[in-house]
């Protein structure tokens, strides 16, 4: 079993994903603080991470990850640790028979009924058939836009089987995600950043995480290891409800099963994505050559089915939910040496850059504090008791003989 041994650190950073890298790269070369980083996964990168298969191509192990951002502080903070191939997403959607361009746009009305309505005309056709109503749900936030004929074609089953609800259960800003255009814009995304790193997410985790006050430690659980280490603060990315050991009841997350495939083929299919609404039980298939621009005689993609059991993917979207998450928010806010990042432990359907901005913040609050107080005289120690189970954690103050 690993030991620390008597090594303190000055934090201990549960999660080697976005939140908690951004969070230990800053730490350790902006205040030369000694970082620990822990992962329950044998490697960096978290839901982001990515490697070569078998074969020789990149894919990306937990499903498609597109980076996109308005963000100029995001994309310079990323730009130090990868270069960047221009890439701008495209999706079809699978539907009545024919491959058409998803977020709906003109070209997708005129291919699925056989029209060839200009922009201006589009934007009338959809007007009419909009059914305005009060945005409440992922429903309405559809069928106001684009009613009930398109709003079943492209979203009603999608979400029944990503999400396990139907969209009447969840908040609007689920199905907000995806616009709806007049225009011909076929791109998913119209940030004003669109890239992906040239060499992969792996490697620029790998040089984010490059400096020699870093320590990685993987396949281990933190709670694992709470009575060895000594460290003064922790940032947390895992599942908030974990942490508290559930104690208010399980927070719902959605999980996904990944099938991996490689075809003797120089492409499988016409777009990066393909979406499928209404057949099979996956949601879509990703070809990631097209992602990544890698020329390969053969090529590689990914199946994602939906789960209600396994790794928590997604946390879902709705009041309940939000609900349910404050009471922990309130249990994590009073704890002045542990601090929450990351999509996990604040409960919040994140995209990566919203991830980075976040962490990028938290480390802002920290150097503040930091500079504000005074040498700390006591050290933080976990300890996980059987007695304190119900707790999860419990802080102890001991003194500082590290300092
Ligand atoms: P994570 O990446 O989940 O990292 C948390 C880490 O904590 C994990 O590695 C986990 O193993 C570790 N951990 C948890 N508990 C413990 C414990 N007890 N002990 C030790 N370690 C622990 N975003 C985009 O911007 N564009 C996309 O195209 C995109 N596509 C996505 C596709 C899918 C299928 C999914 C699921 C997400 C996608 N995202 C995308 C979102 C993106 O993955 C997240 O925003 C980002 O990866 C979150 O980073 P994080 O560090 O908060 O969490
Ligand atoms: N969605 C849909 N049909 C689609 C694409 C998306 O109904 O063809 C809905 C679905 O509820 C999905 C949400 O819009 O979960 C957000 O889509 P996005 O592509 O942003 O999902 P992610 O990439 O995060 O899985």
């Amino acid at each position: 079993m690993w030991s620390a041994g008597n090594l303190m650190f000055d934090y201990l950073i549960v999660g080697a994903g976005f939140a908690g890298s951004v969070l230990a790269e800053r730490l350790s070369s902006q205040l030369d603080a000694s970082v620990l980083l822990v992962d329950k996964r044998n490697h960096i990168g978290g839901n982001a991470y990515d490697c070569y298969d078998e074969a020789g191509i990149l894919i990306h192990k937990y499903g498609p990850h597109i980076f996109h951002t308005n963000s100029e502080r995001v994309f310079e903070y990323l730009s130090r640790f990868t270069a960047w191939r221009p890439y701008e997403h495209r999706v079809l959607a699978s539907v009545d028979g024919q491959l058409v361009s998803m977020p709906i746009n003109a070209n997708t009305l005129n291919k699925l009924y056989g029209m060839s309505l200009n922009c201006h005309e589009v934007e009338q056709y959809l007007a009419n058939v909009a059914e305005p109503c009060e945005i409440k749900t992922s429903r309405d936030v559809v069928v106001n836009r684009v009613g009930q004929e398109l709003y079943d074609k492209f979203f009603r089953n999608y979400t029944r089987k990503q999400w396990g609800l139907d969209p009447t259960e969840l908040d609007a800003s689920v199905t907000a995600r995806v616009p709806v255009r007049s225009s011909r814009d076929d791109r998913y995304f119209t940030d004003r950043f669109q890239a992906m790193p040239l060499h992969g997410y792996t490697r620029m985790f790998d040089k984010m995480l490059s400096h020699p006050n870093i320590r990685i430690l993987l396949n281990t659980d933190y709670r694992d290891i709470m009575n060895e280490v000594g460290c003064r603060q922790i940032i947390f990315t895992g599942p908030v409800d974990e942490y508290f050991n559930y104690c208010y009841g399980k927070l719902p997350y959605r999980s996904l099963h990944f099938e991996h495939q490689t075809h003797h083929l120089p492409t499988y299919q016409p777009s990066a994505v393909i979406n499928y609404p209404n057949e099979h039980s996956y949601t879509r298939i990703t070809e990631f050559k097209y992602l990544t621009g890698q020329e390969h005689p053969r090529t590689s993609i990914v199946f994602e089915y939906p789960r209600s059991e396994g790794d928590p993917y997604y946390p879902i979207p709705k009041r309940e939910n939000a609900e349910l998450y404050q009471r922990y928010k309130e249990l994590a806010d009073s704890l002045e040496d542990v601090h929450f990042t990351g999509r996990l432990a604040t409960y919040k359907y994140y995209n990566m850059d919203q991830v980075v901005a976040q962490s990028l913040s938290l480390f802002e609050k920290l150097k503040a504090k930091r500079s504000r107080s005074l040498p700390s005289r006591s050290v933080v120690v976990l300890s996980s008791e059987p007695e304190n189970q119900k707790q999860s954690v419990v802080l102890q103050e001991q003194p500082d003989e590290a300092a």
